[in-house]
């Protein structure tokens, strides 16, 4: 491609940051990224309560997070954060020890069980599945992986492996069928608790792309990264580093396409381009509260993008701020697996305390409300569960002091994976002069995101 190309990027966050940053690394420096936000970082928000930075969106990071390190590396800085721990409790309050034998008594044949499921487990990954973890869902569906090694130097990788399908398969569909039902004990705090649905409607490839064996013993080690200015930090650094930092408040009211040119019409004026990145949500299914919009909404979308994109599902997460009393400040960040399970929707899944030396910060919960064969909890409900859950803990808020309802981990079912929706996708990049990129095209994480913007423009620039 032509070096001097018009790249229009959709999107402010992770992806269409790391677009930019990848981009001018090879030397496209013509490109424009438009944030209709009136900051940088999408689902990276950490604003500020008492002088210190908390998370309302992502938290942490895990070393095998290399394009969050390009990132760094670009900008000069590093994982600098409060360390993580956390503990435990039952849907009751009191405080466990889940995967403790001599605690657990009772429990000890399964947790032997689990322990040999897990070995077993990581060889399956090794030999059965190799290939399950490079980024984004290129040729699962039919039985290949293409793309490039999760290691620093990324090296290209490619083959036929028939037993990635099963990867389209449910997660607990997926476990069931390798005799390792146990290991969802293990993977479910990393993943359903972040919001990321449940493990009987979740297709593997999602689950398992994002929690690789690697990264999974990284959550349970809690070897795990934090910024102290929080994670919005990370992007606001690379925006300050690139040379076309993001032009913040932009309204794209309409996408043209036609004559090998792209007319984006931005705050009431057409702008054109060669090239468009979308990486802001490709479909929104229903209205949301928060204005935002699908590009098929905007865009003068074709027939095979709106068939496509109609698929995309999102989860309901929700994340509350809240002021408790000093007394009543939990000690410690915790995990309720007892609310993991969908027969819980809408209740207390993690609660966060960030900052171990203070207790005049905010913590803050998270809850899914969604699952795909179930109402939705209303977000009001929700709200009050998690209240009242908080009270139920021993640590009553007595104040909420920021909320949000996110658009999160857009994603299709095991049907439309199953069907190739991804080979679809991926074979209209660049058809229309546009470029599909974001948490949908890999997974809903800042590295996932940004890796996936690493190659996109290693693939087609
Ligand atoms: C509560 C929570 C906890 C999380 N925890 C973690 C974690 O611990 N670790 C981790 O790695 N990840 C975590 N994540 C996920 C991570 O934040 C996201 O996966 C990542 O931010 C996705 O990057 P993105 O650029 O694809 O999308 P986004 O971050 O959503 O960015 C998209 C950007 O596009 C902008 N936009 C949307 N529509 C338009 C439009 N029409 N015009 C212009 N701009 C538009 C948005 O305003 C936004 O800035 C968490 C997220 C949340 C919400």
């Amino acid at each position: 491609m032509d070096k001097n190309a018009r790249i229009c990027i959709i999107g402010g966050g992770p992806a269409g940051l790391s677009a930019g940053m990848y981009l001018e690394k090879k030397g496209y420096d013509n490109y424009t990224i438009l944030e209709r936000n009136d900051r940088v970082g999408g689902k990276c928000w950490s604003p500020t309560y008492n002088g210190r930075r908390y998370e309302m969106g992502a938290i942490m990071g895990v070393p095998s997070y290399y394009a969050v390190h390009d990132v760094e590396e670009f900008c000069g800085i590093t994982h600098d954060g409060p360390k993580l721990n956390r503990n435990y409790k039952n849907a009751a309050g009191k405080v466990i020890e889940p995967f403790e034998p001599k605690k657990n008594p009772l429990k000890i044949p399964r947790l032997l069980k689990m322990k040999k499921q897990l070995k077993v487990f990581g060889e399956l990954l090794e030999t059965k599945y190799k290939g399950y973890d490079i980024n984004g869902h290129r040729g699962v569906a039919e039985g290949r992986y293409d793309g490039f090694a999760v290691t620093p130097g990324r090296e290209p990788v490619s083959g036929t492996n028939p037993n990635l399908k099963d990867l389209c398969l449910p997660f607990s569909e997926f476990c069931k069928k390798n005799g390792v039902e146990l290991v969802q004990d293990i993977w479910i705090g990393p993943y359903t608790s972040f919001g990321y649905g449940y493990f009987d409607e979740i297709p593997a490839a999602y689950v398992l792309k994002y929690l690789d064996f690697q990264t999974t013993m990284n959550f349970v080690k809690v070897n795990l990264w934090t910024w102290k200015e929080g994670t919005q930090w990370i992007w606001e650094q690379l925006n300050d580093h690139l040379k076309n930092p993001a032009r913040l408040n932009q309204t794209i009211e309409k996408v043209e396409r036609r004559d090998g040119k792209v007319f984006v019409t931005v705050n009431g004026q057409v702008e054109e381009y060669d090239k468009i990145i979308v990486t802001a949500p490709l479909h929104i299914p229903g209205k949301r509260a928060d204005g935002q919009k699908g590009m098929d909404e905007y865009f003068d979308v074709r027939d095979d993008e709106k068939e496509l994109f109609s698929k995309i599902d999102y989860e309901r997460y929700d994340v509350l701020a809240v002021e408790t009393r000093p007394e009543d400040h939990p000690e410690i960040s915790y995990y309720v697996f007892d609310n993991m399970v969908k027969e819980r929707l809408g209740h207390l899944m993690v609660y966060y305390r960030r900052w171990k030396d203070s207790v005049d910060q905010v913590i803050t919960t998270y809850s899914l409300r969604k699952h795909k064969n179930m109402r939705e909890v209303p977000y009001e409900d929700c709200k009050k569960m998690v209240l009242d859950d908080l009270k139920t803990m021993r640590n009553p808020a007595s104040n909420v002091v920021n909320e949000w309802s996110v658009y999160y981990f857009p994603h299709v079912f095991s049907e439309d994976y199953a069907a190739g929706w991804y080979d679809k996708v991926e074979a209209m990049q660049d058809k229309y002069d546009t470029f599909y990129a974001g948490e949908v095209m890999s997974f809903g994480d800042m590295d996932e995101t940004a890796e996936y913007s690493r190659e996109l423009v290693e693939r087609f620039f």
